[in-house]
């Protein structure tokens, strides 16, 4: 029996409560307990002090110099204090509400004493402390893991439970990895790895179990991937469209401007695989402001021309309109039909639009996720482009192909990632990449200042708008609250009314309903209203060339990618732009994230620094991207293994014997538990 079919109740004291819980946290089976891997660890070994860190947290062990001092404070508080001699560096350890300690700390007694350390004070706050001889001999060296926990499931009892699974079940891990992977990159077989990774020996063993499950982790999503890949290239019978090229060609030397030699590459590779049988499965990236949408909708014109309907997919109902809007602009001239559908439509509306669609009045249909729902029938979907990829996961993108009969797919996004790591992490498509920039763009300038300086920011607005440009001012993001988000863009809106009175000043928030957004938005883009107060709604897609200045407050809670997509509304047309960070100084990671918005405006460089930044096991901001979050591998440090990682997936997926090998068959079995077909797939 495999560890996947025990389900957690086997363990003691798993009841139907806490077996919910666990399920909260992605655990139901034995197996899923045990690849339930701690996210990092409390380090008992002991710190060299000399080297240690500021407010780093260490382990010493030292003695007590002299009788500690001591004193009761409020109501229960107390606070100690004693000198200790660490190998002749006397540091202060101070222990809060810890009195029970007080009798034991003799002068000449060695202790062990962890907590944070203050390089300046030369003190330690402490935190766990070990008095006897005994305690510090089982504690030293040790290193505790942590797992990330919910409210209802405590650590402590994670650890047990952990702990009984490994010791009823642990002998059963078996391996799945070829035992030839294993000799040659020297993999420590799966069991003991896994071991190490719950239970630590030092620095050396938990550094191999890591590399060997980073390894075998994407490994088995690289094999998932080019699975998906396979299949759908050989069982999936696409469309071969056929359309006058003279036609498109036409379309091409209609446009307000000539193509960008990176646009007409992209339109190239994709008007190939139009035409080619198997089914399109192509990413498009290319940075906020490259030139996405005229792209699409030179596509969809050749998809038209060969007689099929084509659907545009946006994440938010106000891209959707915009989108209507541009594709008419460039294609209605040549007689298609453009219609929108969202998912807040009244009854009517949609019924009519319905019927459009299915009797193929409808060239193009522009929507939410609502073109995807039941009850969406398409007269003949030939083409599906979903605009800003980067909110779908791998189970939405095969979802999307499964829609008509088999349609091509693109999926464009504006977060884009250096190539290699695209390769690697959207591995089951074909990637073209807009590297160029339309010409006679001009930077950028970026600033990060503090709140004080608001003063200086109204001015400024002020003054860009009686040029006759528009600015963007983005409300603080409480993401607590959709509440206080809506009551702050309220808020901001009356105090700028107020100021830059007679400046016409505009509200937009998520709370608003379709036809009000709509209003904001078309009033907004013909310059009636000047000054737009908006919460992250305008993030994606938004395109208003004439707006110049984009102020983004609380600018530090935002991840780097929203930042660039935020930061891209602006700089759009010919005049020169500027983004306003508002921000104090907070944490260090939203000062990072700040610093890097100043220093480049590149999108491929942003996305680097990000997964630079990015911790291990540090997942926010990986639903703004895109990427998949990993369990034990990073994609910043892990990058090199995941290049051969991919190789050597190749190399078993392509193998015809790949799912009856008895060397490949546990990664084959793997991919068909987790549902992976052409059909279903996660
Ligand atoms: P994104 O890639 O971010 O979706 P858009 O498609 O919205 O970018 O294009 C941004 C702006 O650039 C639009 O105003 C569009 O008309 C303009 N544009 C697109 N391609 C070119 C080009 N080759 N030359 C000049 N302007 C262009
Ligand atoms: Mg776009």
């Amino acid at each position: 029996m495999s560890l996947a079919q025990y389900p957690v109740d086997v363990l003691s004291g798993v009841g139907p409560q806490r077996k919910q819980h666990l399920e909260e946290l992605g655990i139901s089976t034995i197996q899923d307990v045990l690849e339930y891997y701690p996210y990092r660890y409390i380090d008992y070994r002991v710190t060299d002090l000399g080297e240690a860190e500021h407010e780093s947290q260490i382990t010493v062990q030292g003695k007590v110099y002299q009788t500690p001092s001591f004193r009761w404070f409020k109501k229960n508080s107390s606070r100690l204090s004693a000198r200790l001699d660490v190998d002749g560096i006397m540091v202060q350890v101070v222990w809060f509400n810890q009195h029970f300690l007080k009798d034991k700390l003799i002068p000449g007694k060695t202790i062990m004493v962890s907590g944070r350390f203050d390089r300046h004070k030369l003190e330690i706050l402490a935190k766990r402390t070990f008095v006897s001889e005994a305690e510090q001999e089982k504690q030293a060296g040790r290193l505790e893991p942590v797992y990330s926990v919910n409210a209802n499931v405590q650590i402590n009892w994670l650890r047990k439970l952990i702990e009984e699974a490994y010791r009823r079940f642990g002998g059963e891990i078996g391996e799945i990895l070829p035992s030839t992977l294993i000799e040659e990159y020297r993999l420590l077989p799966r069991a003991t790895a896994m071991y190490y990774l719950h239970f630590p020996k030092g620095q050396q063993e938990g550094h191999q179990a890591r590399r060997r499950m980073a390894y075998e982790e994407l490994l088995l999503y690289e094999a998932k991937l080019l699975y998906l890949r396979r299949l759908q290239k050989t069982e999936i019978e696409g469309i071969s469209h056929r359309f006058d090229h003279e036609k498109v060609e036409e379309l091409v030397s209609q446009l307000d401007f000539p193509l960008t030699g990176a646009q007409r590459r992209v339109v190239d590779e994709i008007l190939d695989d139009l035409q080619a049988s198997p089914q399109m499965n192509r990413l498009l990236q290319g940075d906020v402001g490259s030139g996405k949408t005229v792209v699409a909708a030179i596509v969809l014109y050749a998809n038209y021309l060969s007689g099929y309907q084509g659907a545009l997919m946006v994440p938010t109902e106000i891209l959707a309109d915009q989108h209507a809007e541009s594709l008419r602009a460039i294609l209605r001239p040549l007689g298609l039909t453009i219609v929108s559908l969202t998912g807040n439509m009244r009854a009517r509306e949609r019924r009519d639009t319905l019927s459009q669609i299915q009797m193929g009045l409808a060239d193009i249909v522009v929507g939410t996720h609502a073109l995807i729902q039941e009850g969406v029938v398409y007269r003949q979907l030939g083409l599906v482009i979903t605009d800003e990829q980067h909110r779908f996961g791998v189970k939405q993108r095969a979802l999307l192909r499964e829609k008509g009969s088999n349609p091509d797919v693109l999926f464009m996004t504006a977060t884009p990632i250096p190539r290699t790591l695209a390769i690697s992490v959207f591995g089951e498509m074909d990637i073209s990449t807009i590297d160029e920039m339309p010409a006679g763009r001009q930077p950028i300038d970026t600033y990060w200042v503090k709140i004080d300086l608001f003063p200086r920011i109204v001015t400024f607005v002020e003054k860009e708008c009686q040029t006759g440009h528009q600015a963007y001012v983005i409300c603080p993001l409480i993401e607590e609250s959709e509440k206080l988000d809506l009551q702050n863009a309220h808020d901001l809106y009356e105090q700028l009314t107020l100021e830059l009175s007679p400046v016409r000043v505009g509200l937009l928030h998520g709370k608003m309903n379709p036809a009000e957004k709509e209003e904001v938005m078309r009033a907004f883009s013909e310059n009636e209203i000047q000054v737009l107060v908006s919460t992250t709604v305008v993030e994606v897609g938004v395109n208003v060339p004439n707006a110049t200045v984009m102020v983004i407050y609380d600018a530090d809670r935002f991840g780097l990618a929203q930042l660039h997509q935020l930061r891209g509304r602006v700089g759009r047309g010919g005049g020169a732009s500027t983004c306003v960070l508002v921000a104090d100084p907070r944490s260090e990671q939203g000062n990072e994230r700040m610093r890097v918005m100043t220093e480049t405006t590149d999108g491929f460089e942003i996305s680097r620094r990000d997964l630079e930044m990015r911790g291990p096991g540090d997942f926010l901001g990986v639903k703004q991207s895109g990427l998949p979050a990993f369990k034990v591998a990073n994609l910043a440090e892990d990058l090199k293994i995941m290049e051969v990682a991919r190789a050597d997936a190749a190399l078993i997926v392509n193998d015809p014997e790949f799912g009856s090998k008895p060397e490949t068959k546990p990664i084959y079995d793997r991919l068909q538990a987790e549902g992976l077909n052409s059909k279903s797939f996660d």
